[in-house]
């Protein structure tokens, strides 16, 4: 079956093109995840995660698993039952933390924006000024409606309350600032497929010293052993390694790769090839007769929520760009289903000729 792969371009929400560096790093040799060899590779990763979350947090180290597996941990090990969480939801991955809270035990609320429109700021505050939270969620970038949310302004209402804060980093990773310091944020999570354009296949993970010591004082056991922090420390953190569960070592090689290619580049001038790809695709859309979904001031220049002409069956185009023109884009979800088509400029694909390829084949579709 595999002779049947051939290379397409990848312009979805995940995941994207994968760089060559980080295929070849795939093919190299697998070694043991005790080898002191791999345990160098392991701590240089952990030291370059700390440098893209913008973090000083020593817990940081990619978890096994695509980016849920990032979000199952922070809940699993930092909701007991009974505890108060809060969820701002306005897209797909919102609703799958309210989701992953709650089979926890979690009592969580919930405060809802329609989805293609931010989370408002003067809502969340007043949703902390009726109760108290042990947890509060965010997505920063919500890849089901390509919409930002306005991170800052939450980090500071948070900060006024001892909740722990949850941010979800899965597609803003490498592709707009993530400032984990800053935000004070407690426990943030991505993934690998989206900005940092490598397979799926792990969560890149940071949590604060101050969450940490959270999880220390829990009083029952965390309820899923594979996540659970404080057996993977041991593996992860100081002078003897022990065996939790076997790395996926090739994957890690990967991920090695790929944030030397994000740190070789830099992280700010990978910023602005995102929003430069953005720019020229929102610059080229509306000559092909496209407008963009979401509001100015909240688009995403990774994930770029593009509504579907009146007539326009939404499935054949992203069929014809698959099948002619080798380019895969995404469909719209829950709500925005067959509203929106979502197209992703994430780590490679962020490129001007990826664009104008784009552009080119959706014209042409279109005619
Ligand atoms: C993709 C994504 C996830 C889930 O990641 P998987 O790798 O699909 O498990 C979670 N949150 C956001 C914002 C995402 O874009």
């Amino acid at each position: 079956m595999l002779n049947r792969i051939t290379e397409t371009l990848l312009m979805g929400p995940g995941p994207s093109t994968v760089t060559k560096s980080v295929l070849e790093a795939l093919a190299q040799p697998t070694i043991g995840h005790l080898d002191p060899r791999f345990i160098d590779i392991m701590d240089n990763v952990k030291s370059m995660l700390r440098t893209v979350f913008e973090t000083s947090n020593a817990l940081t180290m990619p978890l096994s698993g695509t980016g849920s597996a990032g979000m199952e941990a922070t809940f699993a090990n930092l909701v007991e039952p009974g505890d108060r969480v809060l969820v701002l939801v306005n897209g797909v991955f919102g609703k799958r933390m309210q989701d992953v809270a709650t089979r926890l035990g979690g009592e969580v609320t919930t405060v809802e924006f329609e989805w293609g429109t931010p989370v408002r700021p003067e809502q969340v505050q007043a949703a902390l000024a009726d109760q108290s939270f042990d947890v509060i969620a965010v997505v920063h970038a919500e890849t089901s409606t390509g919409v930002g949310n306005p991170i800052d302004e939450i980090a500071t209402l948070v900060q006024r309350t001892d909740a722990l804060f949850v941010v979800d980093t899965v597609t803003s990773l490498g592709g707009i600032p993530v400032t984990v310091d800053a935000w004070k944020a407690d426990a943030v999570y991505s993934g690998t497929q989206k900005c940092l354009s490598c397979p799926p296949g792990l969560a890149p993970f940071t949590l604060s010293d101050r969450a940490r010591a959270r999880l220390d004082r829990r009083t029952r056991p965390v309820p899923n052993w594979y996540l659970d922090l404080s057996l993977l420390t041991s593996y992860w953190e100081g002078a003897k390694r022990s065996y939790h569960h076997t790395a996926p070592i090739n994957m890690i090689y990967a991920l090695d790769r790929a944030l030397e290619n994000v740190l070789e580049e830099g992280l700010a001038a990978a910023h602005t090839r995102h929003r430069e790809a953005h720019e020229q695709l929102a610059a080229g859309l509306p000559e092909i007769g496209l407008s963009l979904f979401v509001e100015p001031a909240f688009r995403l220049p990774m994930l770029n929520a593009v509504t579907v002409p009146d007539g326009v069956d939404e499935a054949t185009v992203r069929k014809r760009l698959l099948e002619e023109f080798d380019i895969e884009i995404g469909a719209g979800l829950g709500p925005l289903a067959g509203k929106i088509w979502r197209i992703g400029l994430m780590g490679e694909s962020a490129r001007p000729h990826h664009v104008e390829r784009l552009l080119d084949a959706m014209k042409t579709i279109l005619q």
